[in-house]
């Protein structure tokens, strides 16, 4: 029988009616002849209560607990589910990760799936057994602890499942009806695309766009993952939502393909950092094995052998950031004068493929934002994407406009 992989998120699954509803999509896609691998997140709120939990508890937390305790949402929601189809009469089961097993990396709470072994589930499968309904974002690691792959890991358990399994497709049914230029909740322009190119899609989820998870995008683009993303909350057509897919498959496409945003950022600046050969390694070494997740880093010219170093990352790391930059002052290897945070900026992207032949993007990306009066404090360039740190507050107003002036809302 050919496999499909099916994933519900948090909002599909909210509440016994909507894991009901799931369910009945599945069982369509069980009475066209596929068995069925079904991945499910938490209820939605609960993976925030449980992180709520974790950190009242525990504000420099074991990573280990963090993950036993965050990946229990998705098993009540894989138990409802397999009960769910049960009831309808399609033979369907639960799994934990562990069972499967998911073998993952030991990096807690940013863990990687490493391998599926097919075999359990092939063999219920042959059995008769209609679903396997798997608990989404956890695995198991080398020491046989509960890992998680980072927020909305789901998603790229699913993809994983769907190499793994060689399914036919994996479609991602969410809260909106695929992906869009930007976020549609804080932009009504926004338009859904049909299809997105791996590489765009890969860059708006890294920067911000949270509708599919980074990795499962790599993932996706490497095993050849035939990508869909589509609403879990209308009837569907087999082309309804966005495909993601390879580029050559796109005829048409703007230069700018979307707009993205990452609101929860902060903006740390070492001040007066004695410039010698080496800062840069000292600073950034000590923060990497802190597991800080460094983005855009600016080092400012020289004055007089002193110079500030600024970087950013998410604001849930500050504190580690900063115990680790307490760590490098006490081991006296490096010497700066003090420390500033800035916990509220926003960083706002734009993405394309045409950028690699169009001149000009950026420049006018900078206009457009001058022109609102926001002020740019970072700014990064790669081959298809233009970064920049700004105020939050502004963040809605740059998002919306930087839409406008690239015509995002045209096809
Ligand atoms: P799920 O719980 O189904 O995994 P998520 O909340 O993780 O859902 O992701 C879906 C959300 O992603 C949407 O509700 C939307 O607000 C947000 N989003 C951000 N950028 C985009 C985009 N470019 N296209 C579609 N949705 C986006
Ligand atoms: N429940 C997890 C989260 O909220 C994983 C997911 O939904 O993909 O991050
Ligand atoms: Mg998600």
């Amino acid at each position: 029988m050919p496999v499909l992989v099916m994933k519900f998120g948090g909002t599909s699954v909210a509440t016994l009616d909507r894991i009901r509803r799931a369910a009945k999509r599945v069982g369509v896609e069980v009475a066209k002849g596929y068995d069925v691998i079904v991945i499910v997140s938490a209820m939605s709120g609960e993976t925030n209560k449980l992180v709520g939990y974790v950190n009242e508890t525990s504000e420099l937390f074991d990573a280990r607990e963090y993950d036993a305790i965050v990946s229990s949402g998705e098993n009540v929601t894989a138990g409802l589910m397999a009960l769910t189809l049960q009831e309808m009469d399609v033979p369907a089961r639960s799994w934990q990760g562990w069972q499967v097993p998911v073998k993952t990396t030991d990096a807690h709470s940013a863990a990687r799936i490493e391998e599926i072994p097919p075999a359990n589930i092939m063999q219920k499968f042959g059995e008769g057994m209609k679903v396997a309904v798997v608990a989404g974002f956890q695995g198991i690691s080398p020491e046989g602890r509960i890992t998680t792959l980072g927020r909305g890991g789901s998603d790229t358990t699913a993809v994983a499942f769907a190499a793994a399994f060689e399914a036919e497709r994996c479609d991602i049914y969410t809260d909106v009806d695929g992906v869009y230029t930007t976020d549609p909740r804080i932009c009504d322009k926004a338009r859904k695309l049909d299809k997105i190119a791996f590489e765009e899609m890969l860059e708006l989820a890294s920067l911000g766009a949270k509708v599919l998870q980074t990795r499962s995008v790599e993932l996706a683009m490497r095993y050849k993952v035939k990508l869909r993303v589509l609403s879990s909350f209308e009837e569907q057509s087999d082309e309804a939502g966005t495909l993601v897919c390879d580029e050559e498959d796109i005829m048409e496409s703007n230069v700018v393909a979307g707009v993205a945003y990452s609101r929860d950022e902060a903006k740390m600046t070492l001040v007066s950092v004695a410039d010698r050969p080496g800062i840069a390694a000292a600073i950034f070494g000590p923060l990497a094995e802190a597991g800080i997740n460094v983005d855009m880093i600016i080092q400012n010219i020289s004055e007089d052998g002193r110079t500030d170093m600024t970087f950013s990352c998410p604001t849930d790391q500050v504190a580690r950031a900063q115990k680790a930059i307490d760590g490098i002052k006490a081991s006296g290897e490096l010497n700066f004068s003090g420390v500033d945070i800035d916990e509220s900026v926003a960083k706002i992207s734009i993405v394309g493929i045409g950028m690699r032949s169009h001149a000009g993007v950026a420049s006018k990306m900078f206009k457009v934002l001058s022109d609102e009066g926001i002020n740019i404090k970072v700014i990064t360039t790669s081959e298809i994407k233009v970064s920049v740190l700004i105020e939050r507050k502004y963040m809605e107003l740059a998002v919306q406009s930087l839409h406008d002036a690239f015509e995002l809302e045209k096809a």
